[in-house]
């Protein structure tokens, strides 16, 4: 049992809340994005869902 993460890229504005608020560090900034980097570690807080501006993010238990 873990969790999947989705990001509509084409809804993010990269203003990284949800690399700083993940208490899991599971996303890293690169280029201007959010990619995920650990995504073993991801506790399925739903945090970076809840802080995204744009409503980008989706987190699934899988
Ligand atoms: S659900 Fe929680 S642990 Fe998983 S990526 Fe989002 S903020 Fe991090
Ligand atoms: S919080 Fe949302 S808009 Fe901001 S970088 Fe993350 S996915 Fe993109």
């Amino acid at each position: 049992m873990g969790w999947d993460i989705e990001i509509d890229y084409d809804k993010c504005v990269g203003d990284e809340e949800c690399v700083n608020a993940c208490p899991a560090s599971v996303y890293e900034f690169e280029d201007g994005k959010p990619v995920i980097a650990e995504l073993d570690e991801c506790l399925g807080c739903e945090t970076c869902v809840e802080v995204c501006p744009e409503g980008c993010i989706t987190v699934t238990e899988v």
